[in-house]
């Protein structure tokens, strides 16, 4: 069938995106058939990846929506089937390229993707709340963000960006849910909730491993890796893992601070990773008289970001110093994050602007080798 109505039902069905894979349903062979009865009452069929996937209602409600605008179109009614396994096969081979081949697709040698790991030299400094911002913010700004929320011990990325859906399994392919537009796993959403994870480096390095293979990210602008505190296994699993990764430093003013940050990004050195620059967090306190307070000291972001440049040799710019604002607190507890919850206030604009500053670096600045050698 070929006639207008027909033309504008499947442009309409073009637009319907499977939330979890961000494409067109009709990319990722996922509309079975359309039928156009008399009187414009369309019939469709949609194939799920999997049996009760958990977003059917949306991908119900989005076609329906979709189909319902088209003038001439009645009524819908959609009924939804699995997909068989060779149609599975068929659409993990689309997404992973052909054999479905798992590799870390961050690695291979066209891949555009920044990736940025978020260390710090301590915990409670803000990096899972500056790496959720900075994801968000570049969402927003239209780039196409990822998140793997690697603080094993203190994961809180979910949580920050009020998320609690469970990834969907798609056979051994693992699909993240999606907040604010941003593709977000996280150890949390593995292991039952409060319970501790008591993993060692291999389980730690295995975990992160199929992190980035299984896990489909799509074609991503940026990947922020969240890291636990300090420089353990994890830090050094994801430089054998993402040789290319840069690492983005959080510290607060604390000259103190600074010393243990120090660390973590002159961990860089060793490993061959570049830093991509230093984050100052909780830098003071504006006061209701327009005064600032400087309740942790000042200068720890310029301190360290001097430091490490003379440590790995290249410039590693102070990219930002973001104020204290109860309300990027409240925002983290909300899982609304400041960044998109109250754009207007200080802390939202200078997270905003580094992420602007980190979303329009070159590509390629990446992996920019350090030309080591051994002693
Ligand atoms: P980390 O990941 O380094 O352990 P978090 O991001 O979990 O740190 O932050 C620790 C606590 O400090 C959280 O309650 C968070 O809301 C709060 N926080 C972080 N940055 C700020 C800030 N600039 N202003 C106010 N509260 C902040």
């Amino acid at each position: 069938m070929n006639t207008p109505l027909a033309q504008a039902v499947d442009a309409a069905l073009a637009t319907v995106i499977d939330p979890e894979l961000r494409r067109p349903i009709t990319e990722l062979g996922m509309v079975e058939s359309v039928h156009i009865a008399e009187g414009g009452r369309v019939r469709l069929v949609v194939l799920l990846t999997i049996a009760g996937c958990p977003l059917r209602g949306t991908i119900t409600a989005d076609s329906e929506s979709a189909l319902l605008a088209v003038p001439g179109v009645s009524a819908v009614d959609v009924e939804l089937k699995v997909m068989s396994q060779e149609q599975r096969d068929a659409l993990k081979e689309k997404l992973r390229g052909p054999g479905g081949q798992r590799s870390i697709p961050f690695n291979e040698p066209g891949a555009l993707t920044k990736v940025f790991a978020v260390a710090s030299g301590k915990g409670g400094v803000g990096k899972s709340s500056v790496t959720v911002n900075l994801a968000c913010a570049m969402a927003a700004q239209g780039l196409r963000v990822g998140i793997i929320d690697a603080d094993v011990y203190g994961f809180s990325v979910p949580a920050l960006m009020g998320l609690n859906q469970a990834p969907t399994r798609v056979d051994d392919m693992i699909l993240p849910p999606v907040a604010y537009g941003v593709k977000v796993i996280s150890i949390g959403m593995f292991v039952k909730s409060n319970q501790p994870v008591a993993w060692r480096g291999p389980m730690l390095h295995r975990a992160l491993e199929q992190f980035l293979t299984d896990v489909y990210f799509g074609d991503l602008d940026a990947l922020f890796l969240d890291l636990p505190p300090g420089t353990g296994d994890i830090a050094i699993s994801v430089a054998q893992l993402l040789p290319k990764a840069e690492i983005l430093v959080v510290t607060t003013p604390q000259t103190a601070a600074a010393d243990v940050a120090e660390r973590a990004g002159a961990l860089a050195t060793q490993t061959g990773q570049s830093v991509a620059g230093v984050v100052e967090n909780m830098s003071y306190l504006e006061m209701p008289d327009g005064g600032r307070m400087e309740l942790f000291g000042s200068g720890g972001g310029a301190v360290l970001s001097e430091r490490l440049s003379a440590t790995v040799g290249t410039t590693v710019p102070l990219l930002g110093q973001i104020p204290l604002d109860i309300l990027l607190r409240e925002g983290g507890d909300a899982g609304v994050p400041i960044v998109l919850g109250r754009p207007e206030t200080p802390a939202a604009k200078a997270l905003a602007g580094i992420a602007g500053q980190l979303g329009a670096r070159p590509r390629g600045l990446s992996g920019r080798s350090l030309g080591l050698q051994p002693r």
